[in-house]
């Protein structure tokens, strides 16, 4: 049996909470983690009705994108619509568990799905995130060396795009004199002492820091290893914000409204006017996308996909690009496939369901 800790423990390897917006609730919000998982209903949005469309059908968890519960809760008495799905996903022991901003912060995350509905290549993040990579520097003398590696590897360090077991080592000397107390591994109380050790460098996601340090210590045989930790500043090429890549090939802007209405199932797409040039290269990002306008202009975007443009910020465009608005819930409803897919791949004891209820609170007279 799985429980929703091990499910949950599963979707944040993908995208890990660490990598949520300051704002954001992301996680597990209403239920026991050791309960046991029947089955799984994923939605966009985690609202009452979804709730009764899980007890109807046997899930007692909901993987939603947006979290219900973002800010602090001081009463619960069901007077709105946020009370009133938390009170009843805990009567009804239904567990609710958000991948919100951390799974639009990773690569293969919501705007990847989005890419891909869209047919882009050569997809990439557009806003890549800086200072959430550290530098672990540890001396290892020469027998200890393969077994802190492994620990290392193990906890998650060494990892650069596509590759993984990534490290530098060069070979030295250490000195030490043990001190009263101590209980050496090598050398005596009171004598200095040199030994033929490594200096061995990998590069980690910042928020592992703790784990591999700790994984660091256990490998090695020294009572106290030696290490530092440095954060950089190299921008982390698979974590951040929007998505950018190519059309296979380009299209005039007639073309590319129907095909962006029809890929994305759209009613509506509101839109500024064009430049002129083909359309090929396509900027994206899921619900709220202005913050990005510059980094997608910069990335030489023809397009920029997202939703929630306020009429003055359309503006911004300002003939350097196509801003195509298409709906919040039409930008990230397709995040259900990913979340379901993704659940599908490791967990075969319990059924995941996608969620008919369409959770859109708005609505289009056509
Ligand atoms: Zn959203």
């Amino acid at each position: 049996m799985v429980q929703v800790r091990s499910l949950a423990r599963y979707l944040e390897a993908f995208a890990p909470l660490a990598y949520q917006e300051s704002y954001d609730n992301a996680g597990l919000i209403v239920g026991d983690p050791d309960m046991e998982v029947t089955g799984v209903l994923v939605s966009l949005d985690a609202t009452e009705t979804v709730i009764d469309e899980a007890i109807a059908k046997g899930c007692n968890v909901v993987v939603a994108h947006h979290p219900i519960v973002f800010k602090g809760l001081k009463k619960l008495n069901g007077r709105n619509y946020v009370e009133r799905t938390v009170i009843k996903a805990i009567r009804n022991d239904v567990a609710v568990y958000a991948a919100h901003t951390n799974l639009d912060n990773v690569a293969g995350g919501v705007n990847f799905k989005i890419a891909e509905k869209l047919g882009l290549q050569q997809v990439r993040i557009l806003a890549p995130k800086t200072q959430i990579l550290s530098k672990l520097v540890v001396f290892v003398p020469d027998n200890d060396l393969q077994a802190v590696l492994s620990a290392i590897y193990d906890a998650g360090a060494g990892r650069i795009g596509t590759y993984e077991h990534c490290s530098f080592r060069v070979g030295g000397t250490g000195s030490f004199k043990p001190l009263d107390g101590a209980n050496p591994t090598v050398g005596e109380i009171g004598r200095d002492e040199t030994v033929g050790e490594h200096r061995l460098e990998v590069i980690l996601p910042a928020y592992l820091e703790s784990s591999v340090v700790a994984a660091m210590q256990k490998a090695h045989s020294y009572e106290v290893p030696a290490y530092d930790l440095y954060p950089l500043n190299n921008a982390n090429q698979e974590v951040g914000s929007g998505a950018i890549g190519e059309l296979p090939e380009a299209m005039n802007l007639q073309d590319w409204l129907g095909y962006l209405k029809g890929q994305m199932q759209l009613n509506v797409i509101r839109y500024t006017p064009w430049r002129g040039t083909p359309i090929k290269r396509i900027a994206v990002c899921g619900g709220v996308g202005s913050f990005l306008l510059n980094d997608a202009v910069r990335a030489g975007a023809d397009v920029f996909v997202t939703a929630d443009y306020k009429y003055h910020e359309f503006f911004d465009a300002d003939g350097r690009i196509v801003i195509c608005d298409i709906g919040h819930y039409e930008s990230e409803v397709f995040t259900k496939d990913l979340i379901a897919q993704h659940l599908s791949k490791q967990f075969r004891t319990f059924a995941v369901i996608l969620s008919d209820t369409v959770t859109n609170p708005v609505q289009y007279f056509t």
